[in-house]
């Protein structure tokens, strides 16, 4: 059996994203246990710096074991019972994933779809409200990865807590790369994963809840249907009294700390605006090649770039080449998407001018090679158009 030597990869999908070189340090230090003082120090700060990501004051803060996926589950199993009715907006795979999620959890679920890649409405958000007896929660996912679309947070949170419910967020996507603004947006319940715009590798959850989601889920009449996840037993290790629920993957911990640190130390009002600028600089080159935005104008994620494929391209063949002749990873379209978009993500550390233009560059050699009529150098330079303009 031969050492793990993975190829070098430019990870230019919907995640994971590339890592910082102070987190693939920290990943191989010395264990110490769960228990130890120094790990609960570094708990400590892990915990304080995502209350600053998510901009909040939320004493239940937490990483949970587990990818995004597990903070989505953590929040419908601590927050619904049997036959409690959820709205969740459906605009994209992962608003999909909730309705499944919530309902395996004994909601009952008002769903509102919206065609992938728009956004939703405050009016459809009102209506399946109205179809609901008593709504416990309204659900929405900030950036959803499968088709590249923000989804309007304000306005739905305003709507959720006039109908008296919870608003919960998936902020996967969006956490570490835009604001998020737990308090501000009067978020009660938001998860996210470490693998994109935190720039960490898969396998931890952020989570956090507001004191009145809390309040909820101590009012349960009922056990959360999962122990592994279940917010009261875990908040007795994150909390004041440190007590062993599951033993913490101390090494997640110690590579999550160091992310945080990674984001904190660039600070971020300046992170927010570098995924802004080389989404607005790719997305220039990429028109210079024939290919532009699929989401919907103006709602564009800037970590996530959902776009055309240039007519009669094959492109899962065109994909495979960037990966393997140019070592860079793209992602397919999903759904309905599938075969009709590719997925840039430009989220964390891949989110770099050097990393737009080596991405052009391979494009428009592909391109090319299929016979296509794209301009030499024309997207390289139609990027650093976009970076020589004042920020
Ligand atoms: C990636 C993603 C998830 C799921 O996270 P996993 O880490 O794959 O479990 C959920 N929601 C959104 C918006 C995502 O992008």
């Amino acid at each position: 059996m031969n050492s793990v030597q993975p190829p070098s990869r430019l990870l230019l999908g919907p995640g994971p994203s590339m890592v910082n070189p102070r987190v693939y340090a920290a990943l191989s230090r010395p264990l110490v246990g769960h228990l130890d003082p120094y790990f609960l120090t570094v708990l400590d700060e892990v915990q304080d710096g995502l209350r600053t990501i998510f901009g909040t004051r939320n004493a239940m803060t937490l990483p949970i074991s587990g990818t995004g996926s597990a903070g989505m589950e953590t929040c419908f199993a601590n927050l619904v019972e049997d036959g409690d009715e959820v709205v969740i907006v459906a605009a994209g795979v992962f608003g999909g994933r909730m309705c499944d999620v919530a309902a395996r959890l004994g909601a009952r679920v008002e769903r509102v779809d919206v065609e992938w890649g728009r956004v939703v409405g405050p009016a459809e958000v009102e209506a399946a409200i109205g179809r609901c007896r008593k709504v416990k929660l309204v659900a929405v996912v900030h950036a959803e990865t499968s088709t590249g679309a923000w989804q309007p947070l304000h306005e739905i949170s305003r709507i959720a807590h006039e109908a008296d419910a919870l608003f919960l967020v998936d902020c996967v996507t969006s956490l570490g790369g835009c604001p998020v603004d737990v308090d501000d947006l009067v978020i009660d319940a938001a998860y996210s994963g470490t693998q994109k715009c935190l720039s960490c590798p898969p396998g931890l959850a952020p989570v956090t809840m507001s004191e009145r989601a809390m309040e909820a889920v101590r009012a349960r009449k009922t056990k959360p249907r999962s122990w592994y996840l279940d917010l009261g037993l875990l908040g007795a290790y994150f909390g004041q009294q440190r007590l062993y629920h599951h033993t913490a993957p101390i090494s997640m911990i110690y590579a999550l700390a160091e992310a945080v640190a990674v984001v904190l130390d660039e600070g971020l009002e300046h992170r927010y605006v570098r995924h802004e600028r080389n989404h607005h600089a790719l997305m220039a080159g990429l028109a210079c090649l024939g290919i532009y935005g699929a989401a919907q104008e103006g709602h564009r994620l800037w970590m996530l770039n959902s776009v055309t494929i240039p007519e009669g391209i094959d492109e899962a063949a065109l994909r495979k080449r960037l990966l393997l002749d140019h070592g860079i990873e793209i992602g397919a379209g999903l759904g309905p998407l599938a075969g009709k978009v590719w997925r840039i993500g430009l989220m964390g550390e891949s989110s770099r001018p050097a990393n737009v233009r080596r991405l052009l560059l391979a494009l428009e050699s592909e391109l090319r090679r299929e016979g296509r009529a794209v301009p030499a150098g024309r997207a390289i330079e139609a990027a650093d158009h976009v970076y020589s303009e004042k920020g």
